[in-house]
């Protein structure tokens, strides 16, 4: 595996691969590697012949007050798995190669950044995803390029995104990677002491539950959020957002019939943790 820095060597070496007639994959990040990343990174090695992972902590989509200067880094540590998982190139960029001095370029995908967590981090954070993410898909140019459904607002503008622009890759979702406990990986988890890491564990927890309820033939979207919020208030979680909405569009549902998005957002300990299921009614 090779690791890249800047956009010219990354372009020189994926024309080279497009010249022997492979395919490309591409997989963003933003580092401190756990099993979700891997699965990505596998994903795109089993669908792609050339994988680049793109290792960028990029500042524009952290508000202030946010944790990007605390965000975990280990370059290191990260292209060791990188390797092992099946990456070609590590495309790890300084700051200033990414955005360079004037840059005054945003894009921003209306209506779905309004609620969820483009409503809670604001407008800042989706902008500053799909203006990174543009910039990959054009640096890059994969064939498909790979995110977590652990992110699922992140999936759809990032759908959006490629749609509007006509930008020709394919997306591919990658299902949630989660430790034994079931609590979602994050990079993010690093920031849980032992009490508010056992405490994190109940927001899949809660999850669960809508889905059991949806399965007992609850089709109420105020009840499956109730059965998933009884959940987070027994183990003493306040969530940011707990809603179930549209998969497709993030549009607010009455009832779970087709697929629905429960989508939940808290703070636990010193982490802000985010986690999704879909939910269907089976008739
Ligand atoms: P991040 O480094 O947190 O920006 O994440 C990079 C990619 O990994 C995004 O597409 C995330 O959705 C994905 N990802 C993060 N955590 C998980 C997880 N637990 N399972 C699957 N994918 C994940």
């Amino acid at each position: 595996m090779r690791i890249l820095r800047t956009v010219a060597d990354v372009r020189s070496a994926v024309r080279a691969a497009r010249a022997e007639g492979r395919t490309v994959g591409l997989v963003p990040t933003m580092g401190a590697f756990h099993e979700g990343h891997l699965s990505l990174i596998r994903a795109a090695r089993a669908g792609t012949d050339l994988v680049v992972v793109s290792l960028f902590v990029n500042p524009t989509q952290f508000g202030a007050g946010e944790d990007l200067t605390a965000y975990p880094r280990d370059e290191a540590r990260d292209a060791e798995l990188a390797a092992g998982a099946g990456a070609d190139i590590l495309f790890a960029p300084a700051v200033d190669e990414v955005y360079p001095h004037g840059f005054a370029t945003s894009i921003h995908v209306s209506g779905i950044t309004d609620v969820l967590c483009g409503a809670t981090r604001g407008p800042g954070h989706f902008d500053g995803v799909a203006t990174v993410v543009t910039k990959l898909l054009q640096i890059v140019a994969p064939d498909t390029a790979y995110f977590g459904q652990k992110d699922a607002q992140q999936v759809l503008v990032v759908r959006r995104v490629v749609r509007d622009l006509d930008i020709p890759v394919r997306i591919e979702a990658c299902p949630i990677v989660r430790e034994p406990d079931g609590l979602a990986m994050s990079s993010r988890n690093v920031y849980l002491d032992a009490g508010a890491r056992a405490r994190a564990a109940h927001i899949n927890r809660a999850l669960d539950a809508a889905e059991a309820a949806v399965a007992a033939g609850e089709t109420d979207a105020a009840a499956v959020v109730a059965a998933a919020r009884s959940v987070l208030d027994a183990a003493g979680i306040e969530p940011e957002y707990l809603e179930l909405r549209s998969a497709g569009d993030l549009a607010p549902v009455d009832t779970v019939d087709d697929a629905a998005l429960l989508a939940v957002a808290a703070r636990v300990g010193a982490a802000r943790l985010i986690d999704n299921r879909i939910l269907e009614a089976h008739a």
